[in-house]
């Protein structure tokens, strides 16, 4: 609850610092996307910063030589496959991609859609749901700050799914990230900073997911046990990294293409069309022993909406609509072991009885959203770039201090 008077908080809101919605079923409530993306700061995560590498930054080296992390890396490194890196720094050498061997002997997925490694001991990739007549539901590159609307109506349609989470959003956007949490949905690594997993060294590609894992565990009290790289640029190296860090790696047969609209000639009306194809499949029994992952994402307003828009049709289609966890039947999500997901059996049962699927968990406190309809997302935060990161702490009882604070986050 907003504990301040109205004047103060409307001064705050006008310097684009917010006063006191310090909590995730007060960030839940909010129902504007202007209220929803105004930074605030978050004591837990402004106390660890210097933990971390700059958000949004490609991450150039393990922060400090002397933690867990770093010891961690070295105890694997020596046993990493060597595989070089295909470019610097996240970003990717087109040299390399336009050489690379065709025999793909690096399982590289960017070239060639390989799921299935080379690299002996090297786990697979997920990239179907197992069960049949099922959609492995999940959203890329969140949380988005205005995800209020999108959430809700998933809360409202009782209905799970796996978040993948970039590191640098959920230090910008702490309370959205605890949302995930408190509505029961499963919670995957999405990276640190976004960039091409197989263009970073081992230490920094190992750092990439280390960040985002701590991230994660910092904000939200779970350790992640999945992963989908960025673009699903991944090969046998980046496996094993992730495999190190006990990730299991969740890449898509299906892609809607909803975060490239207006780039290379993509459309809304080609993002519906590969919405429909998917559902088109599903009555050609394409789907009937094996089910089916989509790349979808919760990126800005438009893929949110999209994927509300299209949510009555999926759910018509597919028999099941299930968490990618919940449809491996992965009933222990994360590292910590007070946290459980429903089996695929019972969570389907509990919808058709229509009781909660809710996963159980002793924290964080569940959400008090309120479920309401709405028919449009909100928002249009585009990932990376816009947000302002490590928000200052601010004084909310000092008017000076909040000042000086909005000047500097800005
Ligand atoms: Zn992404």
């Amino acid at each position: 609850m907003r504990s301040h008077s109205s004047i103060a908080a409307t001064a705050l809101m006008l310097l684009g610092v917010r006063a006191a919605v310090s909590s995730e079923s007060d960030e839940a409530a909010l129902t504007d996307m202007t209220s929803e993306c105004t930074p605030y700061s978050y004591a837990p995560v402004a106390a660890a910063e210097s933990q971390f590498p700059p958000i949004w930054t490609p991450v150039s080296a393990m922060v400090s030589k002397s933690d867990a992390g770093y010891a961690k890396f070295i105890s694997i490194n020596a046993s990493i496959p060597n595989i070089a890196p295909k470019g610097v720094l996240g970003v990717p050498d087109q040299t390399i991609v336009s050489g690379y061997n065709p025999a793909d002997p690096d399982c590289w997925w960017t070239v060639t859609q390989c799921v299935t490694p080379k690299v002996s001991g090297v786990k697979g990739d997920i990239a179907a749901a197992p069960e049949p007549r099922t959609l492995g539901y999940g959203f890329d590159d969140g949380p988005n700050c205005s995800h209020n609307a999108f959430y809700d109506y998933l809360t409202e349609k009782n209905q799970k799914a796996t978040m993948f989470y970039i590191g640098s959003n959920v230090l910008d956007w702490p309370l959205q990230a605890q949302r995930a949490v408190a509505d029961g949905h499963e919670i995957c690594v999405h990276t640190w900073s976004h960039r091409s997993m197989t263009a970073f060294t081992n230490e920094q590609a190992f750092g990439e997911l280390w960040y985002a894992m701590q991230a994660i565990k910092l904000v939200t009290g779970v350790t992640p046990t999945c992963w989908r790289p960025p673009l699903g640029d991944v090969d046998d190296r980046i496996r094993y990294i992730a495999q190190q860090l006990g990730l299991q790696n969740i890449l898509w047969k299906y892609n809607s293409n909803d975060w490239a609209v207006n780039t290379t000639g993509i459309t809304e009306a080609t993002v519906q069309g590969n919405y429909d194809a998917l559902i088109a499949a599903v009555g050609a029994g394409t789907f009937d022993t094996t089910g089916a992952i989509m790349l979808t994402h919760e990126l800005n307003n438009y893929t949110m909406q999209t994927a509300l828009d299209n949510y009555p049709k999926l759910a018509a289609a597919f028999d099941h609509i299930v968490p990618v966890g919940v449809s491996l039947n992965k009933t222990q999500p994360y590292v910590e072991t007070n946290y459980t997901l429903p089996s695929f059996d019972a969570y389907n049962a509990a919808r058709a009885s229509g009781g909660s699927s809710s996963a159980s968990s002793g924290s964080p406190a569940a959400s008090g959203g309120s479920g309401s309809k709405s028919g449009s997302a909100a928002g249009n935060q585009a990932t990376g770039g816009t947000s302002a990161g490590f928000v200052l702490q601010v004084s909310t009882l000092t008017l000076g201090l909040v000042v000086l604070g909005a000047a500097l986050a800005l």
